[in-house]
């Protein structure tokens, strides 16, 4: 059975860097279909700029078109605080003896131990781990018991980390939103509909705080 693929980020806003980590994952691993899920950020935690409606429009327009991707907004409609770990749960109870593959960049990697219940979360699933310049993969940096969940695809279980390599692409969303600030050019950072999208609610203008 194929792994269920499930791609969270805070999208603020979502990128080709995103996109191009998804499409690249969806062949590594064969999967017919990648799931997006925008994140809700903890009260506690800086919040994003634009609105969780407004990201999740956004990862919507992004997926359009995109052959395998859809979106998941279950963490933006929770009412209470949502982890990563208690979306697997759910994803986990909705999909018995399905594999879940958790997919991040390298940067996501070298701080995954801070996660709330990262040790549950790599009970439920495996990580598909893509480069991200700048973040390099050092065994010496890294917790050792994730080091010791290092492991190749195919996926055979929950657990694994499988350390992809993968197209690196320098585009962060920070940059996005500092070129609009700035009255910069997007092409080719973020899809033409996302553009537009950002463009028509003016959205990082230099009003907001960055
Ligand atoms: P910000 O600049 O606001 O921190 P971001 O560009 O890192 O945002 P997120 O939505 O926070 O975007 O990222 C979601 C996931 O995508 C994270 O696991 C992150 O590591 C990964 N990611 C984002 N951009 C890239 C990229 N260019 N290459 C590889 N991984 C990326």
């Amino acid at each position: 059975m194929s792994p269920l693929g499930l791609f969270g980020g805070t999208f603020d806003p979502i990128h080709n860097g995103h996109l191009r980590m998804a499409v690249e994952v969806m062949e590594a691993f064969a999967l017919d279909t990648l799931t997006l899920l925008p994140n809700k950020v903890p009260p506690h935690r800086p919040q994003p700029l634009a609105s969780a409606p407004q990201r999740l429009a956004m990862t919507q327009r992004a997926a359009d078109g995109v052959k395998g991707l859809v979106v998941d907004d279950r963490e933006l409609r929770r009412a209470s605080d949502s982890y990563t770990v208690d979306t697997l749960e759910e994803l986990a109870a909705e999909h018995p003896g399905r594999p879940l593959l958790f997919i991040m960049g390298m940067d996501s990697l070298l701080s995954f131990t801070s996660w709330h219940s990262w040790p549950r979360i790599l009970e439920l699933a495996s990580l598909a781990v893509c480069c991200r310049p700048g973040h390099q993969l050092d065994p010496d940096q890294l917790d050792p018991a994730l080091v010791a969940k290092l492991s190749q695809a195919p996926i055979t279980g929950p657990g694994q980390i499988c350390a992809l390599t993968t197209t690196e692409l320098a585009i962060s969303a920070t940059d996005i939103r500092a070129r609009i600030k700035q009255g910069r050019r997007l092409d080719f950072l973020v899809p033409k509909a996302v553009e537009d999208y950002i463009r028509a609610q003016g959205l990082y203008r230099p009003h907001q705080a960055s």
